[in-house]
C-alpha cells in the first residue's frame, strides 16, 4: 500500500533504525541524515518516514509531508548555518537516483555551479 515500509528498501531502514545513519533532526514524518558519500562540506538527506519512490509520487499520495520535507530542508540549512544552499530531488536512474525512497538532498557550504553536472 502507498506510503508503508517496503522491504529492502535502505532509507525505510534507516527510518526503523536498521541501519546506521547519522541523524540531525527528526519529525513526526521526516527523518533528516547525513550522506555517507558528502558532495558539500554540508550534505544532509531529509525523507519522509513513509516510503514513496519519488518526489511526485509523494506530492500525490501524501501532500502535506511535501511541505514537512521542504520546511526541514530550511531547517537543516539553519541549523548548518548555511545562508544559500541547494535542494535537489533526483527522479528516475537518468538523473541519477540511486536509492528509490524519495529524498531531498541539502547541499551548501561552499560555492555551487549552475547548471548542474
Ligand atoms: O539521489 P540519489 O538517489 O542518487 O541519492 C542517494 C544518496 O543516498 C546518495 O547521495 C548516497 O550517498 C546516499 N546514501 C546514504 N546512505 C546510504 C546509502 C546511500 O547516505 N546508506
Amino acid at each position: 500500500m502507498a506510503g508503508e515500509p517496503q522491504d529492502g528498501c535502505l532509507f525505510c531502514k534507516v527510518v526503523a533504525g536498521r541501519i546506521p545513519a547519522t541523524i540531525v533532526r527528526e519529525t513526526e514524518t521526516t527523518v533528516a541524515f547525513r550522506d555517507i558519500n558528502p558532495q558539500a562540506p554540508t550534505h544532509v538527506l531529509v525523507i519522509p518516514k513513509a516510503h514513496y519512490e519519488n518526489a511526485a509520487a509523494l506530492a500525490v499520495g501524501a501532500p502535506e509531508v511535501v511541505a514537512d520535507v521542504l520546511r526541514e530542508t530550511q531547517a537543516v540549512a539553519e541549523s548548518e548555518k548555511l545562508d544559500s544552499y541547494r535542494t535537489v530531488f533526483n527522479t528516475g536512474a537518468g538523473a541519477g537516483q540511486t536509492v528509490f525512497h524519495v529524498h531531498a538532498h541539502v547541499l551548501g557550504g561552499r560555492g555551487l555551479q549552475w547548471p548542474p553536472g
